[in-house]
């Protein structure tokens, strides 16, 4: 899956969760907590994104996936269905990681050392791929930590 394949997306307020699962799939997600229902989605369609919402009232408007689901894991499934990704199975573990999932920036690779001060000392002696997103300065690496934030999204 590349992500340049697929639609640029923007979750309505009530679907956080769904927002940072896609991120980890490596989609662009655009997702802001204070802005809600139709002033959501007229920034969406500014920004030419998809509107993701479970808002009954803004059915039939262009560019919006109604999600019919309260379950964030089949949230997911119906977006994989009509955008025709695989997101339980990203292809690799640095794929996922092409993006933060808190922020959705693009993730920049640092190295070692730049990454020492941020993560575990056992993480640093095993790990060469480390990655930090400009906006929040988390620093990520393939593996635990994503597995983490996979199983934290799952409810
Ligand atoms: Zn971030």
């Amino acid at each position: 899956m590349k992500s340049d394949n697929h639609p640029r997306l923007f979750c309505d307020v009530m679907l956080g969760r769904l927002a940072r699962r896609l991120r980890l799939l490596g989609l662009d997600v655009r997702y802001e907590p204070g802005v809600r229902g139709l002033q959501a989605y007229r920034r969406a369609k500014a920004d030419r994104r998809l509107f993701l919402t479970r808002h009954q009232k803004l059915k039939g408007l262009p560019d919006v996936l109604l999600l019919e689901s309260e379950n964030t894991d089949r949230q997911l499934e119906e977006v994989r269905q009509v955008l025709g990704i695989q997101p339980e199975k990203p292809r690799s573990e640095s794929q996922a990681l092409s993006r933060c999932p808190v922020c959705n920036e693009v993730l920049k690779k640092i190295n070692r050392d730049q990454a020492r001060p941020a993560v575990p000392f056992y993480i640093y002696q095993i790990h060469n791929d480390f990655r930090r997103c400009p906006q929040c300065q988390r620093v990520f690496w393939p593996g635990s930590h994503v597995q983490k934030m996979l199983k934290q999204g799952g409810k």
